[in-house]
Formats: structure tokens, C-alpha cells, sequence
């Protein structure tokens, strides 16, 4: 089994949930005590949540590679960034580590086609909805995706940074939320994409009546995949 590098800590609400679903995960493929070999550098999320904000994306970097280096030199032998938004500088630390990182946008694009689901709204941080490092990535293989409008995109990123990343699941920000999903819906989209690690924690399967793809769970099963793949 390769000993796993995880860059965590963004939030560190989600970060428990990829370290619980990757030993859960090793535990169900291997069976009797098995567990992870895993290492995790986890950020202080205050700081990294006011760089995003100021749109300090070149000291978000350095840093992210600086640390995923780290990890390297612990032993760590391929790179989880456990956030879908800093998979923005995902192309920078596999070069600045020789690294491969497990991209959350290539696991999640195999798992919709697997599912034969066409057509994905995309809820994330605005970094994530409004950027085309994920977008572009999903559309690459062939899926359609949507974003909700301007309003609704500000109604997501707030939750998330002032809800979500705090640990609170507030059911009047889920209502929001399944709204959004429904309006889609009845516009022909038939997944949606939970593309910020901490909403998974929010919204669940029976809370909507399309497919849900939940990035965490997603992502930290590839990364077991890889893991003990010879
Ligand atoms: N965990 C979130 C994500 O998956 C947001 C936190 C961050 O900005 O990294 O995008």
C-alpha cells in the first residue's frame, strides 16, 4: 500500500471526513486491521480562506506546494489536496513535487460517466463555480455542466464559508440549497455536483431526486484505489 499525502485542513470539518472514509475504504478492501498509511498536513484554514479572498492566488500556491513537498519528504508517495477549490494549482504541485495528485474533478468525471449521467449542475465555492480549472476539466470528458446564476452562486459561497467550513447545518441553508437543485432539475440537468468538500456534509442522497455526486466520498475512495493498486 502507498503511504498517502493529504494536504487537509480545508476545511478541517471535511478533512475528518476523508480521513474516516479512506480508513473505512482500506478496512472494506483489505479486511482484518488494515488501515491507511496516510499522512496529513493541515492547514489553518483562517489563513488560507483570507488569502483566497484577496485573491492572493501565487502565496496560496507556494505554500500548498511548499507543504505537499513536505509530505513528500515524510515519504508520502503521491499527493490528496482534500478540497475541491485548491485543485486550482493541482497542475503546479505535481510539478513542483514530481508528485501525482489524484485530481477530484477526474475522479468525479468517472464516476458520473459510470453513472451514464449527461448533463451536472456544479455547486462549489465561486472559485470553483466561476473558474474553468474544473469546469474545463468535467466538459473534457464529455459532461455537460451548469452553474446556477450570479444570486444563487453568492447565496453558496456564503454558506460555505460562513456556515459550513464552522461545522453548522443550518436546514434553512439546505432548504436554499435543494431549491437551487430542484430548479435545475426541472431544467433537464439529472446530477448534481457537490464540488466543495464541506456540502456533502449538508446535503444527502434522499434530500433531492437527481443524482449526487459527493466529491469527498468520491475522491477519497480514488485515492484508496490508488493506494493499493500494484
Ligand atoms: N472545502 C471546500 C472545497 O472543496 C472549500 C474550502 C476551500 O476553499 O478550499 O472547495
Amino acid at each position: 500500500m502507498k503511504k498517502i499525502g493529504l494536504l487537509g485542513g480545508m476545511s478541517w470539518e471535511s478533512s475528518l471526513e476523508y480521513y474516516r472514509i479512506i480508513n473505512e475504504s482500506v478496512k472494506s478492501k483489505l479486511g482484518e486491521a488494515h488501515s491507511a498509511n496516510c499522512l496529513m498536513y493541515s492547514f489553518d484554514f483562517h489563513e488560507i480562506e483570507e488569502l483566497q479572498h484577496k485573491g492572493e492566488w501565487e502565496t496560496l500556491t507556494d505554500l500548498m506546494v511548499k507543504e505537499a513537498n513536505n509530505l513528500k519528504i515524510a515519504g508520502a508517495e503521491f499527493i490528496v489536496i482534500c478540497t475541491n477549490t485548491m485543485h486550482l494549482m493541482a497542475p503546479d504541485i505535481e510539478e513542483g513535487t514530481g508528485l501525482k495528485v489524484i485530481h477530484i474533478a477526474d475522479a468525479t468525471s468517472e464516476e458520473i460517466l459510470r453513472r451514464d449521467v449527461k448533463k451536472v449542475l456544479l455547486l462549489g465555492t465561486k472559485f470553483t463555480m466561476e473558474g474553468t480549472f474544473y469546469l474545463e476539466r468535467l466538459e473534457q470528458k464529455g459532461i455537460e455542466v451548469l452553474i446556477p446564476g450570479e444570486s444563487d452562486r453568492q447565496v453558496i459561497h456564503d454558506i460555505i464559508y460562513n456556515e459550513l467550513i464552522l461545522g453548522e447545518l443550518n436546514p434553512e441553508s439546505r432548504r436554499k440549497y435543494v431549491e437551487i437543485i430542484n430548479e435545475a432539475a426541472d431544467i433537464g440537468v439529472t446530477g448534481v455536483v457537490l464540488g466543495c468538500t464541506e456540502i456533502p456534509l449538508l446535503i444527502k442522497d434522499k434530500d433531492v431526486s437527481i443524482e449526487v455526486f459527493d466529491t469527498t466520498e468520491i475522491h477519497a475512495k480514488a485515492a484508496v484505489d490508488f493506494a493499493i493498486k500494484e
